[in-house]
């Protein structure tokens, strides 16, 4: 069950829950002059239902939540040559770039260290065209 397992769940959980109101809600109209029995299995039921309802929507919650994570290289995949050199610039600054996987990250998600090599030699932030010329110089 991935993230589509989460749309049966949740709608089970909806199902349920409507069966919890609607049990619940003849279990009180029942309450006032049938017999004691009825009233009990009406409300057994809507807590069965409740519970289940409350299950299933934590169990859908959590899949839909649930983010799997993708590895370093395929969220930063490696630029060929020359378009690092492009995107040394023509991204907005400041980037960061790692010259070693040639790799660039707005400055804003980075860390300080490149996150597919860690290294922070090789890791430049570049906020001008002296600091985007030594990179490309790095790479040539
Ligand atoms: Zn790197």
């Amino acid at each position: 069950m991935g993230r589509k397992g989460a749309i049966p769940a949740i709608a089970t959980a909806v199902v349920l829950a409507v069966v919890c109101i609607a049990t619940g809600y003849s279990g009180w109209i029942n309450s006032y002059g049938d017999s004691a029995w009825t009233v009990l299995g009406w409300n057994f039921l809507a807590i069965l239902a409740g519970a289940g309802a409350a299950v299933f929507g934590m169990v859908g919650f959590h899949l839909l939540t649930r983010t799997t994570y993708a590895s370093a290289e395929e969220l930063f995949p490696s630029l060929s040559h020359a378009d690092f050199l492009r995107a040394l610039k023509e991204e907005p600054r400041p980037v960061c770039v790692c010259t070693r996987c040639l790799i660039h990250i707005p400055a804003q998600f980075s860390t300080g260290g490149c996150p597919r090599c860690n290294s922070s030699v090789e890791y430049l932030e570049i906020h001008t065209d002296e600091d985007a010329s030594m990179a490309a110089a790095a790479v040539s």
